[in-house]
């Protein structure tokens, strides 16, 4: 929040001959690097208080009249001021948000208690401080974000919103469209060049979840996270601070999304997370009804043994039917693991993990893998002193770790390997904040096997669009067969994928009857705002018209006479280009 004050406050217009200087010596270099950088804008330091940083020296780009001033275009320009150009290689700019402190129904004593935050986030966490700054408002979250990113030289037209916090399943359904439907305002207003942050910070919520205890201690929890978040709303609610202003109706959340079809800001991925016992027909349907086209599920442990002392509060059976049941649905469906449970073993952990590709009842397309860390307020605690828990040592993690990467497959990407906790947060256990490079380097040097998509990716990098080989690598799975058809260059990289189901069995809504599943399309290249170009880069050279073809053709001979896809709103007109048609929840096109 300070940061976007104080962008808001800063007038290129006053510092117009220093940021001239900066920019006329930046445009001269061949490229930039960190150190020619920071020797520029110490030359040409900013008048009054120290020195421009990277948004300002964009800004001040914009607006002297940058195009006939200099030889660089726009986006070149802010493509050499890049700071973390990997954020958006993936082809879409993520923007993550948090939902308020609410009560959980989980009891898992893994889970940290700080009830400034939803369950299980942490108030030190970068993306919890920016949604804590923003006092957890959706729209403001996502429109600062936004902002941030479009300082920085981000294109900010294709986002994958991803909402965080406790089990989605278990908040108010009026505030899940109302969440959903700010977030949804403020990518619309955002791509308009529209600030409705004024009236969304006079109405946002206040920000009195800090009056609460900073800290817990797990072990002695006199109220548990439940208790004290539901007295503090309950206090709220009777002020009748928070019901009245945090509900939509189902028709507002749809003309938002109506909106955000043809929006500048369009969201392609919206991602929700929930616990396999959440996962009922109802709700699947009702997340695909917000929007959602990805959910994150807990699965934690594949023993009922190691879920039981965990508290978990549900068994192997009931993620077996969560994954059947969203995959039915045709949602990407990203897992989330951990190792060095209460009760786990090192050999438990990775035979476990085996079992989550061996098995066709889980082969997640995404995951989450996190080794157990000990927070002070999780009620875990209370076993380590107990000497009942322990961390595993360093060396015995990497090797799970390194167990564990080598048996992801060529379909799944592994999103995160550990949380983003402060080492501070940390009671006991490793604080290596780069273990997955860690485990990653050890693994090539003995010339191991990394096969995940992250691990493939082309990333930047151009490719010869016409060499390109199409590999289609087929599955099973709880619910029928599964199709991976990848775009490969010559030398193994990725360039494109998409994700096709045949389902086996009754459809699970009468608009999925004799459909095939299209679940994701996905091309790479540096993510280029509508309308540029970057030659050589896989986006916008119809692979992904090539990759549906290939899946229409695919779902045709297997006898399903039409394909549907679980398009984002930000999709819609996209497959609407390609002959598919509105449906109710989907978009289908003959085969
Ligand atoms: S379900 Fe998730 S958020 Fe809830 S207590 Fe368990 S781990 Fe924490």
């Amino acid at each position: 929040m300070a940061l976007a004050r104080r962008h808001r406050e800063f007038d290129p217009r006053a510092h117009v001959r220093e940021l001239a200087c900066v920019i006329d010596e930046i445009a001269a270099l061949p490229e930039l690097d960190a150190r020619s950088l920071d020797r520029i804008v110490k030359r040409h330091p900013r008048r009054g208080c120290g020195l421009f940083s990277k948004s300002e020296i964009i800004a001040g780009y914009r607006t002297l009249g940058a195009a006939d001033r200099w030889p660089l275009d726009e986006v070149s320009f802010v493509a050499r001021l890049r700071k973390r150009p990997i954020r958006t290689l993936s082809g879409v700019t993520p923007v993550t948000v948090l939902t308020r402190p609410h009560p959980c129904p989980g009891r898992c004593i893994f889970c940290p208690n700080d009830v400034r935050m939803p369950k299980s986030y942490l108030a030190d966490e970068p993306g919890a401080q920016r949604a804590e700054a923003n006092r957890f408002d959706p729209y403001l979250q996502t429109w600062n974000r936004l902002s941030a990113y479009r300082d920085i030289g981000h294109p900010v037209d294709k986002v994958e919103l991803i909402v965080l916090g406790g089990t989605w399943s278990f908040l108010p359904e009026p505030y899940q469209r109302w969440f959903v439907k700010r977030c949804f305002d403020a990518m619309n207003d955002f791509g308009a060049a529209l600030d409705g942050r004024p009236e969304a910070e006079a109405l946002a919520a206040p920000a009195g979840f800090r009056e609460l205890p900073e800290r817990l201690d797990g072990e002695n929890l006199e109220r548990s996270y439940n208790q004290q978040v539901s007295a503090f709303l309950g206090r709220e609610r009777d002020e009748q601070l928070l019901h009245e202003r945090e509900r939509a109706s189902w028709g507002e959340l749809e003309e938002a999304q109506r909106k955000n079809e043809v929006a500048g800001a369009r969201c392609v991925g919206l991602s929700l997370e929930t616990r396999p016992d959440r996962v009922t027909q109802e709700e699947v349907v009702r997340l695909r009804r917000l929007g959602a086209t990805k959910i994150q599920l807990g699965i934690q442990s594949l023993s009922d043994r190691v879920l039981d002392m965990n508290q978990r509060g549900h068994d192997v059976a009931a993620t077996r039917r969560a994954l059947a049941l969203l995959r039915r649905l045709g949602f990407k469906l990203q897992a989330h693991y951990m190792v060095n449970l209460l009760g786990a073993t090192p050999e438990g952990d990775v035979a476990g993990f085996q079992s989550l590709f061996e098995d066709p009842d889980f082969r997640p397309d995404e995951l989450k893998l996190y080794p157990c860390a000990l927070i002070e307020s999780a009620e875990l605690v209370g076993h380590w002193r107990r000497g009942e828990w322990r961390p595993y040592p360093e060396a015995e993690l990497l090797e799970v770790l390194e167990a564990c990467l080598e048996q992801v497959p060529e379909y799944c990407r592994l999103s995160r390997v550990i949380r983003d906790f402060s080492a501070h947060d940390i009671v006991t256990g490793s604080r290596t904040a780069n273990l997955r490079e860690v485990a990653e380097d050890r693994i090539r040097l003995r010339s191991g096997r990394l096969r995940d998509i992250r691990s493939r990716e082309i990333r930047d990098k151009g490719c010869d669009v016409e060499a390109l080989e199409l590999i289609d690598r087929v599955y099973a799975s709880s619910t029928g067969e599964e199709h991976f058809l990848e775009l490969q260059t010559g030398d193994d990289r990725l360039a494109g994928f998409l994700r096709l189901s045949l389902p086996d069995g009754r459809a699970p809504l009468d608009e999925l009857e004799s459909c095939a599943l299209l679940r994701e399309v996905h091309v790479y290249g540096a993510s280029l705002a509508l309308g540029l170009r970057t030659d050589g880069q896989a986006q916008h050279r119809g692979l992904g018209r090539r990759l549906v073809d290939r899946a229409l053709e695919l779902a045709r001979t297997a006898g399903y006479a039409r394909l549907a896809v679980i398009s984002a709103v930000g999709t819609r007109e996209y497959y609407r280009a390609l002959g598919f048609e509105d449906g109710e929840l989907y978009q289908s096109k003959a085969t």
